[in-house]
């Protein structure tokens, strides 16, 4: 990742989170400026709008919508002007648990990687987060099938995921033994109801692929010779005939099959970054097992690697973005930086006392670090199968050193 991408990974994240916050009644306001906007134009919008707030029946609907407006009036005045890009800022009062009353006004306010492309200003129970999605959403997709003769797999593989389009099953019987006259006939029945499968195949990969956005290309596997009698039908929209990249062969179709798949064309997928994990996953296991020096291992390495000034590329656990505390000690020079839910009582030096210096996302504060010092970054997902493994065997973070 670049640091681009970190910051469009970020706000993704930033979008997830918004995305789970409901207000209590239509009072979350999502504002999207663009570029060039005068920034008098959009404080005389929300001056109107404030007008318009007064009128709202609820009396606490009305509340929150008036403080969330005073809140984004006063978050403008930080800005001269808008940025290049344009800003986006939702702001509302989200619940802090059960309890009403419980709602505390939040503002977050993004910079966006690309252009806001209108001026919008939206009153809802949710925030309004389509625009920014859909502006994000450029992550490179492939698409995959695993067909044999019993059954078959359509996914694709896009960002951190492998998605499980849809399994289908043949019908097929297998190889049966029939004498004479009658296997001729048998065998006529077979291709047929092969066939037929081959439609369906075809049709519903039709329907997922030819208007995929960002479909890179397609790769066809398989066990034995069905998925080139099935290209060579020529069932496929022409569309998706020159996407077909390469024809892979495999043990197995259907939904173990699309994995598998995912597996052997990982070295060829760079930019797909589900292919990434995989392959940067091997690298590390055959660095460990090669030149181990090259490898600072858990967090306790990494973190010294950082201060030594030598981390190449970190790779890093999606597990860590819970909260972490910075914490140094009263008494001596020691420093740490911990999750929260395993705080230490006293300094594990001098058993002194703690006290917190920042809390933090542990992925945030890795980041910045890599950031800072021009490191190429891998964020594994924590779902993934080389992302689980990298947690579970090597405590989630690791760097090239
Ligand atoms: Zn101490």
């Amino acid at each position: 990742m670049d640091k681009k991408q970190v910051e469009r990974y970020r706000i993704l994240k930033l979008l997830k989170e918004l995305s789970t916050k409901v207000g209590r009644g239509t009072e979350f306001v999502s504002l999207y400026i663009p570029p060039g906007r005068p920034l008098g134009d959009v404080s005389a919008n929300l001056r109107e709008e404030y007008g318009t707030a007064n009128n709202i029946k609820s009396r606490t609907t009305r509340k929150n919508v008036l403080d969330a407006l005073e809140s984004i009036q006063q978050r403008l005045k930080l800005f001269r002007e808008v940025p290049p890009n344009g800003l986006v800022m939702f702001c509302g009062a989200v619940p802090q648990g059960e309890a009403a009353g419980s709602e505390k006004t939040e503002i977050f306010v993004l910079e966006p990687p690309k252009p806001v492309p209108f001026y919008l200003y939206r009153c809802d129970s949710r925030f309004y987060l389509d625009p920014l999605l859909a502006s994000l959403s450029d992550e490179k997709a492939v698409g995959l099938i695993a067909l044999g003769r019993d059954e078959a797999g359509i996914g694709v593989v896009s960002g951190k995921d492998l998605r499980v389009l849809d399994v289908m099953t043949s019908g097929v019987p297998g190889k049966v033994r029939v004498g004479g006259q009658s296997a001729r006939r048998y065998q006529r029945v077979l291709e047929q109801l092969v066939h037929e499968f081959f439609v369906r195949v075809a049709e519903r990969a039709n329907k997922e692929f030819v208007e995929m956005p960002n479909l890179q290309g397609i790769f066809v596997g398989g066990p034995g010779p069905t998925k080139e009698d099935f290209i060579k039908e020529g069932l496929l929209d022409y569309r998706l005939k020159d996407k077909i990249i390469d024809i892979i062969d495999l043990g197995y179709s259907g939904e173990e099959g699309l994995r598998e798949l995912v597996n052997k064309i990982a070295p060829k997928l760079k930019d797909v970054s589900y292919a990434e994990e995989i392959e940067t996953f091997e690298e590390l296991k055959q660095a460990l097992f090669e030149h181990p020096e090259s490898v600072a291992l858990g967090q306790q390495e990494v973190d010294k690697a950082f201060k030594q000034g030598n981390v190449k590329k970190l790779l890093i656990s999606e597990a860590f973005d819970v909260p972490f505390l910075l914490m140094k000690c009263d008494k001596c020079d020691y420093e740490i930086f911990v999750r929260a839910s395993e705080r230490p009582d006293k300094c594990p030096a001098c058993e002194g006392g703690l006290t917190i210096v920042k809390e933090e996302s542990g992925l945030d504060h890795y980041l910045d670090l890599a950031l800072e010092v021009g490191a190429d970054i891998l964020v594994f997902s924590a779902h993934s199968e080389s992302g689980e493994q990298f947690l579970r065997s090597y405590s989630g973070i690791a760097a090239f050193i």
